[in-house]
């Protein structure tokens, strides 16, 4: 007898297999993008970095996922900033083959009555005890597909409402046919992040013969993401009819009615479990979809990718396990004040040096420094403290500099006006207050900026901001929120410790208006009575604050807590090993 193959065979343990069969992996991530790692540009902001950090949280935390999204050539876009402040968008053209391995298996869509070959790259993330997670990028991008269909998976977010469609299709008919040829049948749970990839519905249909309706809703949770419309595709029936082979089923047109298909009422309709993304989101999104049954989970992020090099290390030396376990960050009172200090400083220069690297302009870390970095478009409000010029010349000179970062999407116009406003005050103010735009806001630069500066500003409109996750990196660093109270800062914010909150209290009436200029208004004053004072005069009180915003915000707000929820309401709690071999 062949003893190697006996060896090999029984020298699997039930742990190996458990942990690299595709069939012991019950729940599948779909998300339009994925952002990783700062080389593999296949995400445009928040949802992506979401998706991005929950997968990493999954693999430290052994649980058995899988994740799906598009390959993105072309990337989102590389940003540059011309002299008139006019941004351009340049492809950010990347290399897969440098990051990920590509499969040999290959699935198929029908798209306008021509076959669409779909390939698979594969990416694997390693969590913080050796479990992995997969990640395919689904391309379409090679010599088996017409020129045309070949472009479908170039550019995250861009192109017409076809390509969209096109886009959606591949992802959720398409990565769930992939899926299958690779070998993942038991999956429990189709984790549908955002409306994008609500055709996985369609397929889960095909697969059981068109029959029951309900035990699609079986199968798939659904997180929504905004209450903003451009969130929510829409697809006409016409342009649906055109693209689609075979049709969309008439019953679910009857469900899901209307002009066109909704992708979130896709979602929602024919989802066992539907989520908000914080609790003020929770009663917008209700109000807004007039839907009842939906639960609220609060996003976090993947603590370890945020934290910057000094604090890392003395995390690691005052409170050990954090990175596996961040909710020991509560004992962040622990750290010696000096130290803290020492460490924030470091990442602030570090910062000051890109600073002076991209821009030309030298910074002071001996001043207060305030960022401001986000997707350029109108309810984000990027250029709010801009409403009254001389009062900001007053409070601010000689006393703060603002850094600011934020990418508008090509079609946004508004967005790119915003932009255009905030370099042209940089310029004008010079003489008075230090103000610099850094070019192509990404993984890296948010990882500079929110752990370098040292209050972190976000003054969108409410309720408009449904979560918002940048102010949990800066809070983990230590850096100190001065935002809205809308999302997660209604939440996390305890006055006067974690940070500052700027205008009234969140309200009924914020979905029908609200008196805007009260922000502005509420933003001056604080920060010249408390935030300017507090961080000149009171130093010691600063550095308690910063251990507040550590402990109390950089232990809940994370991707480990914010999974766990998941598990525990969303999903079901996943089969021990034993369960999942009947033993
Ligand atoms: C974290 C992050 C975001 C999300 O930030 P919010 O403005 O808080 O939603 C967006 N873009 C990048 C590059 C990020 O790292």
């Amino acid at each position: 007898m062949d003893q190697s193959f006996r060896k090999t065979t029984l020298g699997k343990s039930l742990m190996d297999i458990w942990a690299t069969e595709p069939y012991f992996r019950s729940i599948a991530y779909f998300s339009m993008e994925i952002g990783l790692d700062p080389k593999i540009p296949t995400y445009a902001g928040g949802l992506g970095i979401l998706a991005g950090d929950t997968l990493k949280s999954a693999a430290d935390m052994n649980i058995p996922m899988v994740g799906v999204t598009l390959l993105h050539r072309k990337g989102y876009f590389r940003q540059e900033i011309d002299k008139n402040g006019l941004q351009r968008e340049l492809p950010e053209v990347w290399h897969p083959e440098e990051r990920l391995h590509l499969l040999p298996n290959e699935v198929s869509v029908t798209i306008e009555g021509r076959v669409v070959r779909i390939r698979a790259w594969e990416y694997t993330i390693v969590g913080a005890t050796g479990y992995k997670v997969p990640v395919y990028f689904l391309d379409t991008d090679y010599e088996a597909n017409h020129p045309d269909d070949r472009k479908l998976s170039w550019y995250l977010y861009g192109g017409d409402l076809r390509y969209r469609l096109c886009q959606e299709l591949i992802l959720g008919v398409g990565g769930l046919r992939m899926l299958r040829d690779l070998g993942y049948n038991n999956i429990k749970t189709f984790h549908l992040n955002e409306g994008h990839a609500a055709f996985i519905t369609l397929e889960l249909l095909r697969e059981q013969g068109y029959e029951d309706y309900n035990k699609i809703r079986e199968k798939c949770v659904f997180t929504t993401h905004t209450p903003v419309a451009a969130g929510h595709d829409i697809f006409t029936y016409d342009l649906i009819d055109k693209v689609m082979k075979p049709p969309f089923p008439d019953h679910l047109k009857n469900m899901v009615g209307g002009e066109g298909v909704v992708m979130s009422d896709l979602a929602f309709k024919y989802s066992r479990y539907v989520n908000a993304v914080s609790e003020k989101h929770k009663e917008v999104t209700k109000k807004l979809f007039n839907v009842e049954n939906v639960d609220y989970i609060t996003n976090g992020i993947h603590a370890s990718t945020w934290v910057c090099p000094g604090m890392k290390n003395l995390f690691s030396r005052y409170i050990r396990g954090w990175e596996n376990d961040p909710t020991r960050l509560v004992r962040a009172f622990s750290i010696p004040d000096e130290e803290l200090w020492k460490a924030h400083q470091a990442a602030k220069l570090k910062l000051f040096a890109h600073v002076l690297e991209n821009t030309g302009v030298e910074l002071d870390p001996d001043i207060l420094t305030i960022g401001i970095a986000r997707r350029a478009t109108a309810y984000k409000r990027l250029d709010l403290i801009f409403s009254d010029v001389k009062r900001l010349v007053n409070i601010c000179a000689g006393k703060v500099q603002f850094i600011f970062a934020g990418k508008a999407h090509p079609q946004d116009e508004d967005g790119k006006k915003i932009i255009q406003k905030i370099i042209k005050m940089a310029s004008e103010l010079s003489g008075a207050i230090k103000i610099v735009f850094l070019e192509n806001y990404n993984m890296d630069l948010a990882a500079l900026l929110t752990a370098g500066v040292d209050v972190w500003l976000n003054t969108p409109k409410r309720p408009l901001e449904a979560c918002g996750t940048s102010g949990m990196k800066a809070a983990v660093n230590g850096v100190l929120n001065f935002s809205v109270l809308d999302g997660w800062w209604i939440e996390g914010c305890r006055e006067g410790f974690t940070g500052w909150a700027i205008g009234p209290s969140p309200n009924e009436v914020d979905l029908i208006g609200y008196d805007e200029t009260l922000d502005a208004e509420s933003l001056y004053e604080k920060l010249e009575n408390e935030v300017i004072p507090t961080y000149y005069e009171k130093r010691d009180r600063w550095i308690q604050m910063m251990k507040y915003s550590i402990a109390l915000n950089g232990s809940y707000f994370n991707t480990h807590r914010m999974l766990r929820e998941y598990v525990e309401r969303a999903y079901g709690r996943p089969k021990l090993v034993s369960e999942s071999f009947g033993l």
